[in-house]
């Protein structure tokens, strides 16, 4: 197995760095490498600045608009962006219902619905999870009913992340209560400025509103927004699941913040204690080896080989990496990672801060905020039982 990049990958990968580099705007840069709070325009300010570009779906296929890249040259435009600090793309459009749209929606609803998408000017958000329907999400309960030329909706979806800033939002819902429960169960685009959808926001635990409840009252969806037939919603739902799992793993993410960490260690005078620096060569040890793994991966895909199933397995080590580093910087920080009062996250606070650096604040906010990295996109206890079932056999 060959894991070097050729030279015309690495020429790629300079021809991308280059651009970032010359593109990326430094505001928002500075934001992501301090871990600031980032509005809904800088967030939409980047994916408008890569969908012009033709890189928003940077995933897709040439006949659908997107640049055509190999795997690999996904991972190296993955790394380069994070390294330079850009802001993850929001996922919810270009990364899972567009595949869907691609690969199931008619060419009325490719037309209709992917050029939004890649420029950034739509903002999605994703209806999967209900109270009480979360890793069982086969039991969705939300009822979608054919009445002539819409589906009248009723019921509630919740952790809609990012939902206040939705426009549309792609719904599991239900359309069947025969058979087993995937086999009800439908996918159902829906517009958010409809009748009868009420988003509420979800304060969390790190201060944040990052997401949201949706509730459908009686919502008139037209029927020409039913992707591919009613009752196989279950099988797109999966389709779409994969690109998820792989998608959290952010491994490129991991070697941005362990710099961070490094940078913040020196600071606060941690970097002089052993056993501190022990645990942070440990944390980079499996940062390897998740960069290694997702490198295998790629070398199977280029070699034509079957690429393992491990989605699963890349989600579970990349979200608890994730939530090692954001202990680390708040053990290495102590009493300065604390305040995540709302002045914490505004750029400029940090200026004043008894510890000195920028790059101290806000850990604890981080910290609560990664607490839903094992949870969300299928929880890391429900990934080990699929991998134990799918890999180990
Ligand atoms: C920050 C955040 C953002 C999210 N964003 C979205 C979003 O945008 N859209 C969306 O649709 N959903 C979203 N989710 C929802 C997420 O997918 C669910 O929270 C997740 O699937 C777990 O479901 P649950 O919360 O209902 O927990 P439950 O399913 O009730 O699980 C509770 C506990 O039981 C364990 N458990 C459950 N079943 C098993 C089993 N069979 N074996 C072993 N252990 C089990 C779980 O691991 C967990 O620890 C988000 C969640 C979070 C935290």
């Amino acid at each position: 197995m060959d894991l070097a990049f050729t030279p015309q990958e690495l020429a790629f990968r300079d021809e991308i760095r280059g651009w970032v580099k010359d593109n990326l705007p430094a505001d928002i840069a500075h934001k992501v490498h301090n871990a600031l709070r980032l509005s809904r325009d800088d967030m939409q300010r980047w994916a408008k600045i890569l969908g012009k570009k033709g890189w928003l779906g940077y995933g897709w296929p040439k006949e659908f608009g997107g640049p055509g890249w190999t795997a690999v040259q996904k991972h190296l435009f993955e790394e380069e962006c994070a390294l330079a600090g850009a802001p993850r793309i929001v996922p919810f459009g270009p990364v899972m219902v567009a595949p869907v749209i691609m690969a199931f929606g008619n060419k009325e609803q490719q037309e209709r619905f992917l050029p939004g998408i890649a420029s950034g000017e739509v903002w999605w958000s994703q209806g999967y999870s209900e109270p009480g329907s979360g890793s069982d999400l086969a039991s969705v309960k939300t009822r979608a009913e054919r009445q002539g030329d819409h589906y009248l909706v009723n019921g509630q979806k919740t952790w809609t992340t990012l939902g206040q800033y939705g426009e549309w939002i792609f719904c599991l819902v239900r359309t069947s209560t025969e058979g087993k429960p995937q086999t009800g169960i439908s996918f159902l685009l829906v517009d958010m400025k409809s009748p009868g959808v009420t988003v509420r926001p979800i304060k969390l635990l790190d201060g944040e509103c990052e997401v949201n409840e949706v509730f459908f009252d009686n919502v008139k969806v037209p029927v020409e927004n039913l992707i591919g037939e009613e009752n196989k919603g279950w099988t797109y739902a999966k389709h779409l699941l994969s690109h998820e799992r792989t998608n959290i793993a952010d491994v490129n993410r991991a070697k941005r913040e362990l710099e961070r960490l490094k940078r913040i260690a020196k600071a606060e005078g941690m970097w002089d204690d052993l056993r501190f620096r022990d645990q942070i060569a440990l944390l980079e040890v499996d940062i390897v080896a998740l960069e290694m793994l997702v490198l295998r991966v790629l070398s199977a895909e280029k070699s034509g080989k079957q690429s393992l199933d491990i989605a699963g397995l890349l989600k579970i080590k990349g979200s608890e990496i994730q939530q090692r580093y954001a202990e680390l910087m708040m053990l290495a920080a102590g009493p300065f990672s604390l305040p995540f009062i709302e002045e914490a996250m505004e750029a400029g606070w940090q200026g004043n801060f008894p510890g000195g650096v920028v790059a101290n604040a806000p850990l604890a906010s981080t910290y609560f905020n990664m607490r839903k990295t094992t949870i969300y996109g299928g929880s890391n206890e429900v990934q080990r039982n699929i991998v134990a079932q799918t890999v180990l056999g």
